[in-house]
């Protein structure tokens, strides 16, 4: 196997979309973990990899003479506020790879220092947000969420100052691109509309190809990045995951996951939940994720819009719009089939009836506190129960369900209240159990477990790191020897918030 197939398209494109940048020099770099499945899946030699060159690529030390590392440039809105240059401020694109599955994929080093993109920050990374960024991403991908992924985690030797000092790593990441609104956004507050349309053809080509069967090419990408972002959003939303920092230079094209920073997956249900200390208003907490994919859709579409129809503005207004206005009807249809599919409800019934009671099942969770995950993989082991044994008794409902809601008592009426939805009874119940297994996971990366990693790692213990990044692989399985990974925080072990940690 050929240690670096790189093949690099970005490269190729104008200089203005990046500059070439070299890692700055990890001196004492130790390799933390390297993800073996993921590295033959996209076509790495996983032994190369582990070699004293692949750990000094992997730790931005020495770079291959064949590799052409680049910063992407980028702009966007953080929180709502225009900022005309980001771009990569602390990461660096190795290449490309073109994976035995023929897809095309990004290999890039986060925290390998400075670039021009910095403006005041050093580039680096400190462990604890590597490492989770590490579980997270992970995780996601074997709950089948689109994501970046984890390649290794390198520990730099370096020490970073942030509040104090701490110390560095390097992440090497793995995405289908690093292309983002934001970098629309980059070419359209410089109205170089040579730039987006260059940009535009490359999204198109390198992740929508195929002829398209409707509309212009430019009307295609958008809606494909629409439909995909709509389908996403529902995902994490089912999985009570919150993303934390949806700035439009956080959101990717072709519509993975990306730029795991304060993320978190709530614990005790609440629609309103948002962990990141910079979050003020509560605007990327889990009830606004849509709102926000579709205000940041529209920052998307704004820079489309000479390409939708370069000589009649009102036009390019009405595509852009038309396209727009399928998000919702594309997010509301998938979020119903999510939650359906959670709760074990017939998926070809969609009537008023079932909304309804979806509805009333997030009102009872909030005002209950239910755990989240606990909820729908208890109610999954209930439901699997009640078609094993179909028997015309009518079952108590478990302890273990009802003591999932503050009062106990409030878990009673619900379930007589499902009961009649899922109609044990019914053909369509046996297979609709077991779907439910595939979409209610047992594990999720618990806050307070990933910052017990992280204050293991501190100490040079990586142990739980190991233990919990095994156990992840396989979320949805019921696996006793990591049983102690499924509850919810105790009170004292609550995680409040979650930083960026840049
Ligand atoms: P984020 O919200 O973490 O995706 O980062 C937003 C912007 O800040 C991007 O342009 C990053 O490259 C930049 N940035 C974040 N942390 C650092 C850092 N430690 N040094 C330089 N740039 C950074
Ligand atoms: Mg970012």
């Amino acid at each position: 196997m050929q240690h670096l197939p790189f093949d690099n398209s970005y490269s190729r494109l104008p200089p203005r979309f990046f500059a070439r940048v070299q890692p700055d020099r990890a001196p004492d770099p130790h390799l933390i973990r390297l993800n073996h499945g993921l590295a033959a899946e996209i076509g790495l030699d996983p032994g190369w990899l582990e070699s004293a060159a692949g750990l000094a690529m992997l730790s931005g030390r020495d770079l291959p003479t064949e590799v052409e590392s680049i910063a992407m440039a980028y702009a966007g809105h953080q929180f709502g506020g225009w900022v005309p240059q980001l771009g990569d401020g602390r990461a660096l694109l190795l290449g490309e790879v073109v994976g035995p599955d023929g897809i095309r994929r990004d290999i890039q080093l986060k925290g390998s220092g400075r670039t021009p993109f910095s403006r005041m920050g050093d580039g680096k990374a400190p462990l604890g947000p590597v490492l989770r960024e590490y579980i997270v991403s992970e995780a996601m991908a074997a709950l089948g969420v689109p994501t970046s992924r984890s390649l290794a985690a390198v520990a730099t030797g370096e020490t970073v100052y942030r509040e104090r000092p701490l110390p560095g790593a390097v992440l090497a990441r793995v995405a289908q691109s690093h292309v983002r609104v934001g970098t629309f956004q980059y070419f359209h507050a410089r109205n170089d509309r040579d730039g987006i349309r260059e940009l535009a053809d490359y999204a198109l080509e390198r992740h929508f190809p195929g002829t398209g069967d409707t509309g212009t090419p430019y009307r295609r990408l958008l809606d494909e990045v629409i439909r995909r972002q709509a389908s996403l959003i529902a995902r994490w939303m089912g999985l009570g995951f919150i993303h934390g920092v949806m700035n439009t230079d956080n959101m990717q094209i072709a519509g993975e996951t990306i730029d795991y920073g304060p993320c978190a997956f709530m614990e005790a249900f609440h629609p309103g939940t948002v962990f990141s200390s910079i979050d003020h208003g509560g605007r990327y907490s889990w009830v606004n994720q849509p709102a926000i994919g579709e205000w940041n859709l529209a920052r998307f579409a704004e820079t489309l819009l000479p390409l939708l129809d370069a000589t009649d503005q009102e036009s390019a207004l009405a595509e852009a719009r038309g396209a727009l206005s399928e998000f919702g009807v594309a997010f509301s249809a998938e979020l119903s089939a999510v939650f359906r599919r959670k709760l074990g409800l017939d998926e070809g019934r969609d009537d008023d009836g079932i909304k309804q009671f979806i509805d009333s099942t997030f009102s009872v969770m909030a005002t209950q506190k239910v755990d989240f995950t606990c909820f729908f993989r208890e109610l999954t082991r209930v439901a699997d129960r009640l078609i094993r044994d179909r028997s015309p008794v009518s079952h108590d409902l478990p302890d273990t369900f009802r003591e999932l809601f503050a009062d106990p008592s409030a878990a009673d009426s619900w379930f007589e209240g499902w009961r009649t939805h899922f109609a044990p009874e019914s053909s369509s119940a046996p297979p609709r159990a077991v779907a439910m297994q595939r979409v209610n996971p047992v594990l999720i990366p618990r806050n307070h477990r990933v910052e017990e990693v992280i204050r293991g790692a501190a100490t040079g213990n990586f142990e739980t790191f190991h233990r919990l990044v095994d156990a992840l692989k396989s979320p949805y399985r019921e696996q006793p020897g990591y049983s102690d990974l499924e509850r919810p925080a105790r009170k004292d072990e609550v995680v409040h918030q979650t930083f960026c940690g840049t």
